[in-house]
């Protein structure tokens, strides 16, 4: 396909991708379809995206491998061959090498080069794409696949470039090296997802580990288990069905849907279907329990008083226990994240946990960390202190549209997207897992949302049109939709635990709903029908 261009320039490509992650590589074959030259422009030297940079002990999927993976393919369906239940980073990381070497994707990026910055030059209306190698390219198409967890962030602790000793951000680990924490003393600041993985797995290695607590996580124990073959056969059989489940699903996971609230059943029914969650294990405890988990209090407290039981019979030390029980915010008021043997570290003489919620964390020295007076001396330190999650890897550079305006002063008073796919003023631009996209698991979202941009931009070249721009009324829509949404939940009510999905893990950026919170299944139902109405809420901006 021709792409047109307003004033007829001939452009590089029809259409430049940024990250050559899960998004960004189904994008390139999405787009292949309407046989458009594309180029992934990817900072790493070789794809995988958040499973290439996150390489931290102990990394692994806390989704399991049959919805945490592609359907769109049947070749990688039929000759691809997952081991764990939930697979470990080097697994994920075989599997998107497998897709991008059997889909011959690799041809068409460009590894090795960021991505500085990008411009809508209004005259020809096309893309400038600023690169690190100091190169501008063209493109009619611009879109964002930068992931929504990857813009690394350091706490502001005074003195954090003093240590002498070695230290590194979960998400920024060395790739070219082995990391040595064998008989180190190794301090550890950070437990959400990534802290909590790291903590069980290093903990057998090192001489003492010293967890460095603000808020303790409700996490949930997961059963990891070997994917045999007959499992992976059912799983082959069913995969169509599977997503289609997935896809109806609030969370975009092929789940059972619980029709009953924790607060409407017995007791004793109640305590049984707890235990039969956490057996099951990870989301299947969050999500297959019961329906009101995440909306009514009094429900929500019966499992976070579960799970704080959980914690006090599995750490034998109480005063680790209690530290480690969440009690000033509720369960699933962060993002909870699975456990592989967490609070049984614990249980460890040398295992050592730091509440530095009561007293901070004052200064990082040349020796170590220092809290209150108490001065900890490590060889290393972890941080796993997360990411400016889901807008930091498109405010970090400079995406200029209609009039130069920058895409981070356009959200500066609040997020404003049509759908988390594209944004008003910045036109022929898309986002796969943008801001406002649901809260789900994501490669589901995004096989949905490669397949949106691609039949919109299909609708847009089939139309002449040399540019299809989100109209601002939309935006603002969907903006109120989100903000609806997250109203309902308990996420929005009380002390919560500085989550990141609203904003509230960073020290400046606006507290909002950075994701929608109504159902993955409802936002793809609104997608669907934006798409068989052609593209209402879209402008086709044509000669
Ligand atoms: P995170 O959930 O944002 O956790 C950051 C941690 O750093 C929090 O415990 C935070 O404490 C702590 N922290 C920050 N500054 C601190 C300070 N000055 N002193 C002490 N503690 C400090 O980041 P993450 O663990 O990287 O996870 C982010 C998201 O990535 C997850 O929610 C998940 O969606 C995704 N992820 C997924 C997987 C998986 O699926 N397998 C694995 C890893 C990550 P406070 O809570 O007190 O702020």
């Amino acid at each position: 396909m021709e792409t047109t261009t307003k004033t007829k320039i001939k452009v590089d490509y029809d259409s430049i991708i940024i990250g050559a992650g899960f998004s960004g590589l189904a994008m390139l074959h999405h787009l292949r379809k309407l046989n458009f030259k594309s180029l992934i422009i990817e900072a790493g030297s070789g794809v995988g995206g958040t499973w290439y940079w996150n390489t931290y002990p102990g990394a692994r999927t806390d989704s399991e491998f049959y919805y945490y993976s592609f359907s769109f393919s049947k070749e990688v369906r039929e000759e691809w061959s997952w081991k764990e239940r939930y697979p470990a980073q080097p697994e994920v990381l075989e599997y998107l090498k497998f897709v991008s070497k059997r889909l011959d994707l690799e041809k068409d990026i460009k590894f090795n080069t960021k991505v500085l910055g990008a411009n809508f030059d209004e005259v020809n209306e096309i893309w400038r794409v600023k690169l690190s190698d100091g190169s501008e390219l063209t493109t009619k198409y611009f879109i964002s696949c930068m992931g929504v967890l990857s813009a690394a962030i350091y706490p502001k602790i005074p003195g954090i470039d003093k240590f002498k000793g070695e230290s590194y951000h979960t998400s920024e680990w060395p790739r070219d090296r082995q990391v040595d924490l064998k008989g180190k003393r190794v301090g550890l600041i950070g437990l959400g997802a990534s802290g909590v993985q790291i903590v069980p797995v290093i903990a057998p290695i090192v001489k003492d580990l010293y967890v460095f607590q603000r808020t303790p996580n409700y996490v949930v124990a997961s059963t990891n288990l070997k994917v045999d073959d007959n499992w992976m056969k059912q799983v082959r059989e069913n995969y169509d069905a599977l997503h289609r489940q997935a896809e109806k699903h609030g969370f975009a996971v092929p789940f059972y849907k619980p029709t009953v609230g924790a607060k409407d059943v017995s007791p004793q029914e109640r305590e049984e279907i707890f235990e039969k969650g956490w057996l099951e294990g990870g989301f299947h405890f969050m999500l297959e329990c019961f329906n009101d988990l995440a909306t009514n209090e009094e429900s929500n407290q019966y499992a976070s008083d579960f799970i704080r039981k959980k914690i006090r019979e599995t750490v034998k030390d109480p005063v680790k226990a209690e530290l480690l029980c969440p009690k000033d915010y509720p369960f699933n008021g962060k993002r909870p994240p699975g456990g592989h043997g967490y609070y049984e570290a614990y249980n460890n003489d040398h295992v050592h946990l730091i509440d530095v919620k009561s007293t901070p964390i004052s200064e990082i020295t040349e020796k170590g960390i220092k809290v209150g007076n108490q001065e900890y001396e490590l060889d290393v330190i972890i941080y796993a202190t997360g990411f400016d999650a889901m807008t930091g890897q498109l405010t970090r550079i400079d995406i200029k549209g209609r009039k130069g305006e920058l895409l981070r002063d356009h959200w500066s008073d609040g997020l404003k997207t049509n759908l988390g796919l594209s944004v008003n003023g910045f036109p022929n631009f898309f986002m796969v897992l943008g801001p406002q996209t649901p809260y789900a698991n994501l490669p589901i979202a995004i096989q949905k949302g490669v397949s949106w941009i691609q039949n919109a931009i299909k609708h847009a070249e089939s139309n002449n049109a040399y540019a299809i721009e989100s109209e601002r009324s939309a935006d603002l829509e969907w903006a109120k939709e989100v903000y609806r949404a997250g109203s309902s939940t308990i996420m929005s009510k009380g002390e919560l635990g500085n989550a990141w999905f609203l904003g509230a893990n960073l020290d400046g950026k606006n507290r909002e709903f950075n994701v929608y919170m109504g159902g993955a299944d409802v936002y793809f139902d609104k997608c669907d029908r934006v798409e068989e109405d052609k593209y209402p809420g879209w402008e086709l901006i044509k000669n």
